[in-house]
């Protein structure tokens, strides 16, 4: 009987190891994809589309387009997992029995956790908040424009960085630099959590009159007096908030505990195995590797978990070790850009952002969908 391989979620870690293990398995395993939506998104898009660069169609693909033919799709919510039995309890009463689980469940951000957040401040961490950020943009007429965070760990580390960057240069084009101020908050005693990244922007933003402040980690938003307080009790004024919210794992890691407190999987580093069952294994957001939450770290990370799981199925040794690969561009604006790249054992040492980068983060953009969910890039 072939092996049983269920796959929770279908962004980008879940639809690039189903396609692997369908492609390298063959009959030897039933693959299914279970997504509550059964739309793929390229979240890295969001950052395009609030600041009216790009347009949110481009964003969302029918999963079924992204899956091999022999993969099997169910389009509904995992309500639970029960990893005695092996078995999905899916939320509409449906069960859905595995031999391997692989859980890509990704992350959830929970704007509800900081007070004021919802009516006060505006974000590009989803479609809906993109749009909304969108438009209270197009129609901003000058004024203190702050961008913070609100606890880490949050989805790709360099985006609130490139977000002020980028904000910045769309002020000046627009001819409101002048009646602005724009300013980072940011949790740590640096723009954001990679050092030798953070030395190359800050002297950037400084240049550009970007003000910096460190230590800031958000706590709650008054819409009224229109301020963001930290946890630290420092409070700022702003005409425009945008505020990275705070991320949780998904909430059928919780409901079926197999997550610490913030519903993050408790992973092997090397082997991306749950640290208590080994017939489950988790990538993407919903690890808790200290790594970043990152699309390419799914990416890297996809080959290692199908090639392990192949290798049980067809009774071989498994080989293949994640060693905490991981590859960002971060713009910079003015048309430039610059790249991260990383592992574990290696910090990285960023380029001098170029045009080069630039281009090569559009190209990326424009082919991922032709590439990274079924597997063409490595
Ligand atoms: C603004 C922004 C910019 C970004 N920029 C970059 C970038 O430049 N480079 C980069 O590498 N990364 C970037 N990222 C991060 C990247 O998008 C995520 O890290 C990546 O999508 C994580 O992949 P994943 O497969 O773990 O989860 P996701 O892609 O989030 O997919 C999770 C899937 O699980 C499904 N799901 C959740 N719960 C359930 C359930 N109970 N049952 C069934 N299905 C469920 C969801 O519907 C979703 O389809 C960015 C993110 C944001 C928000």
């Amino acid at each position: 009987m072939p092996a049983r391989v269920v796959v929770l979620g279908g962004g980008v870690g879940g639809t690039l190891v189903a396609n692997l293990l369908s492609k390298r398995l063959r009959r030897d395993a039933s693959v299914t994809v279970v997504d509550g939506s059964g739309m793929h998104v390229y979240q890295p898009g969001f950052l395009y589309v609030a600041l009216g660069q790009a347009d949110a169609l481009w964003l969302a693909r029918d999963e079924r387009t992204l899956l091999r033919k022999d993969v099997e799709l169910v389009v509904e919510n995992a309500a639970s997992v029960d990893p005695a039995a092996q078995v999905v309890h899916l939320v509409r009463g449906g069960t859905i029995p595995y031999d391997f689980l692989v859980v890509a469940t990704g992350s959830r951000i929970v704007r509800e956790d900081v007070p004021g957040m919802v009516a006060g401040a505006h974000d590009f961490y989803s479609l809906d908040g993109a749009l909304r950020l969108r438009e209270a943009i197009r129609t901003f007429k000058g004024g203190r424009v702050v961008v913070g965070v609100a606890g880490i760990p949050y989805k790709c580390p360099p985006a609130p960085v490139e977000f002020t960057l980028l904000v910045e240069e769309l002020l000046r084009h627009r001819g409101l630099r002048d009646r602005s101020q724009v300013m980072l908050l940011s949790p740590l005693n640096r723009a954001f959590t990679v050092e030798s990244a953070s030395k190359l922007v800050q002297p950037i933003m400084e240049k550009r009159g970007i003000e910096l402040r460190t230590f800031f980690n958000v706590e709650t938003v008054d819409p009224q007096k229109r301020t963001v307080t930290s946890l630290e009790g420092e409070t700022v004024e702003y005409d425009l908030a945008i505020i990275v919210p705070p991320h949780r794992g998904a909430r059928v890691v919780e409901e079926s505990k197999l997550g610490d407190q913030a519903g993050w999987i408790p992973t092997d580093r090397a082997t991306l195995q749950h640290a208590a069952h080994e017939r489950i294994f988790a990538l993407g957001d919903a690890t808790d590797l200290p790594i970043s939450k990152s699309g390419s770290t799914a990416h890297f990370e996809a080959p290692v978990v199908a090639s392990r799981i192949a290798a049980i199925v067809q009774g071989t040794a498994p080989r293949e070790a994640y060693a905490g690969r991981v590859m960002c561009f971060l713009e910079t604006g003015n048309g430039r850009a610059t790249t991260l790249r990383f592992d574990y054992a290696h910090p990285p040492t960023p380029p001098t952002p170029s045009r080069m980068w630039h281009w090569a983060k559009w190209a990326f953009n424009r082919v991922y969908w032709v590439t990274v969910p079924q597997g063409r890039i490595a």
